[in-house]
């Protein structure tokens, strides 16, 4: 029954099978070549963990399957599994052109392999035209508006449904004919074959020839097709997963010194992952609907910059790998301003809640925080408001421009000691952070986490008039220049009175500690106060009043705590030992939603679409809890504002971890 038993037959075949593999090898070399011309990438590293994410991420579907996405989940998952389980039948199917009953050893039709493997690829090709179905049926009748409707995703459907219905119509065919699919028990061609009966023995050899040539068709056709569609994250996806950002909470350094450009003009100046990243986007939206950004209005859609680099790069490629040179006057798309807008740009809040919904594991962060730096440190380009701040930086060493000198008024009557008095040991240093030290709300935590670890007897100095900002808000609006300025001068305090561990109360400020200092020769074992918090009343250093009862509580989940560095539970730990009980979010802990001030967001106006704040105590006032707890001065700050823009000043109370255990603990003096 084989259709090139022929010559002609088999010459098609071999023809249409060589052009396609030809097709596709070009295809591919051009994206992997680009992969190789772009800058360096360090993601070679921590194969167990990388190798373990492809086992529950890539083959597992774990991100595709989360909560929030079951049903759309389980419909990729089914797709894709069923994609994996008929690639040894595309094996079987192209070597039975060239050898009659072609199987690979082992999954012959006398082996239990082999009949297993029948039955298997007969249900997964039954669940895929099931599903694909399901999703036709979404994209054309339900269309969540996170999906973009595309041409692109059509041909695609209908290519997975044509190979999957060819290929059981061939089984049906072969089992009216000889009784058995190619010698094996397909459930699936035992079902149809009594369709096809009655088409006689040459009705079925020819519905057979026809389904062959057509699934031979559709599969050097889709070979051809994925490179340039968008779902060539059929191919890329195995990657992407396998060298996904292991480490979060650092931007990549500038050689400052050394480097003639800075940030990322063009294609040229991304990583290799970045390049990835383009190709793998499959516009599930997954990104668009975390966005907080996106969500009140703003210009910036995370999965609309995909889209956009990926159709400026594609017509670009060829002159990015040297395959043609640039015409007289010619230039290739520069980034920062031109494919992507200024506005979008300076939209994001860093605080990777696309990153975090992409099954991909698809990066924004960097890229958006590499055009920025293109913008701040060659064009001088950046919104008015952040002049101010970076000259406050400069000159203060604080972004409100107060003075160095009132850095430790904050600790007035305390008796915390400087490290520049050197007196005793301490186990700790207090990073203050300059909300801490300058903020009156922050000044309240300062004075509460100070309390508490006095308390319990914890030995900790403070830097004073010494501590400069570390540089986060410089560092995310692209100022890295300035970053390195401030981050340096720390570092070289740090080191100089040998600190080893540190507390900080700022998650921007923890961040930068514990993962940004390090490009910088700083190490430090950083912990975040919520942290020593929650272990202080583990340990029972310091005891918490007896629990009111019916008090609750709703904790905002800082993005650089969080997502940043995976601090969910000891700001809650510590919260529920002061007695609260915690009523969530709906967007908590992983999915938590931004307050709007992270990535340098704070020190900018928030002029275009609603507040990202207003839309979060919204949210938080739901849950019903008259207290808000946060765990970083800059959350607090937004959430007091939103309060306060919307009328709740008399029923919800915002106020840091610090505050609510310091205010409930039992002071062992008292
Ligand atoms: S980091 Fe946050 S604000 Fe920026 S694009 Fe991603 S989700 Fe949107
Ligand atoms: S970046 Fe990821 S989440 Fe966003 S559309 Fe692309 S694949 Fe989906």
């Amino acid at each position: 029954m084989r259709p090139t038993a022929t010559i002609p037959g088999m010459i098609v075949f071999v023809v249409a099978l060589l052009l396609s593999l030809a097709t596709f090898a070009y295809l591919i070399e051009s994206r992997f070549a680009l992969l190789r011309a772009a800058k360096p990438s360090a993601r070679l590293d921590r194969w167990g963990e990388r190798w373990a994410g492809v086992l529950t991420q890539f083959l597992g579907q774990r991100r595709i399957l989360s909560p929030g996405y079951l049903g759309a989940g389980i419909m990729h998952a089914l797709i894709f599994w069923g994609f994996l389980a008929v690639g040894l039948n595309s094996v079987h199917f192209v070597g039975g052109g060239f050898v009659e009953g072609f199987h690979l050893p082992f999954f012959g039709p006398a082996s239990w392999a082999g009949r297993a493997y029948v039955v298997f690829r007969d249900l997964f090709e039954c669940a895929v035209i099931g599903m694909v179905l399901v999703a036709a049926y979404r994209r054309v009748v339900v269309r969540p508006a996170r999906l973009t409707p595309s041409w692109d995703a059509a041909l695609i459907l209908s290519m997975i449904g044509t190979l999957m219905v060819t290929d059981l119509a061939m089984a049906g065919a072969e089992t009216a004919f000889d009784g058995a699919a190619s010698g094996y028990p397909s459930p699936a061609g035992h079902a149809l074959a009594p369709l096809f009966s009655a088409l006689g023995a040459p009705g079925s050899v020819a519905l057979h020839g026809v389904s062959w040539w057509l699934h031979l068709a559709t599969l050097l056709g889709f070979l051809c097709y994925l490179p340039v569609s968008k779902h060539f994250h059929v191919i890329t996806s195995l990657p992407s997963v396998l060298f996904r950002r292991l480490d979060t909470g650092s931007l990549p350094m500038i050689d400052l010194e050394n480097s003639e450009r800075f940030g990322i003009t063009g294609f040229s100046d991304l990583r290799w992952k970045d390049v990835l990243d383009v190709y793998s986007c499959t516009e599930c939206g997954r990104c668009e609907a975390a966005c907080p950004a996106y969500a009140t209005g703003k210009p910036l859609n995370p999965k609309q910059i995909n889209e956009d680099m990926r159709d400026a790069m594609m017509p670009s490629l060829p002159f990015l790998i040297g395959r043609k040179s640039l015409a007289e006057g010619q230039e290739l798309p520069v980034l920062p301003g031109q494919t992507i807008a200024t506005d979008v740009l300076w939209s994001c809040t860093t605080c990777r809640a696309c990153e975090q919904a992409c099954p991909l594991f698809i990066e924004f962060v960097d890229r958006i925080v590499g055009m920025r730096r293109k913008l701040v440190l060659e064009d001088s380009s950046f919104p008015e408001e952040l002049k101010a701040s970076y000259r406050n930086l400069e000159k203060a060493g604080n972004p409100w421009g107060q003075s160095a000198e009132a850095r430790g008024d904050w600790a007035e009557g305390l008796d915390i000691p400087l490290m520049a008095e050197g007196k005793r040991e301490v186990e700790y240093l207090l990073w203050v952070g300059c909300a801490g030290a300058y903020d009156e709300r922050g000044k309240k935590v300062a004075r509460a986490t100070a309390k508490i670890l006095k308390e319990a007897g914890v030995t900790f100095a403070i830097l004073g008039k010494e501590e400069t900002c570390t540089g986060d808000p410089a560092r995310r609006t692209g100022n890295e220049y300035l970053y390195q300025m401030l981050a340096a001068q720390n570092v070289e305090t740090l080191n100089r009175y040998g600190v080893k561990k540190i507390v900080a109360q700022c998650p921007h400020c923890f961040n930068t500690l514990l993962n940004e200092y390090p490009q910088l020769g700083g190490h430090y074992e950083v912990i975040h106060h919520s942290e020593v918090i929650a272990r202080l009343i583990a340990d029972g250093r310091i005891a918490m009043s007896a629990p009111v009862g019916g008090e609750t509580v709703t904790f905002h989940d800082s993005c650089y705590l969080g997502r940043h560095n995976g601090v969910y539970d000891a700001p809650r730990q510590a919260l529920s030992s002061a007695g609260l009980t915690i009523l969530e979010m709906p967007r908590s802990r992983e999915n938590g939603f931004c307050c709007g001030a992270g990535g340098g967001r704070m020190w900018m106006e928030e002029s275009l679409g609603t507040k990202v704040n207003i839309n979060r105590v919204d949210e938080a006032a739901e849950t019903g809890a008259g207290l808000v707890a946060s765990a970083c001065p800059f959350c607090m700050t937004m959430l007091a504002d939103g309060v306060n823009e919307t009328g709740r000043a008399e029923t919800i109370v915002v106020q840091d971890v610090a505050q609510i255990v310091a205010s409930r603990m039992v002071r062992k003096d008292a």
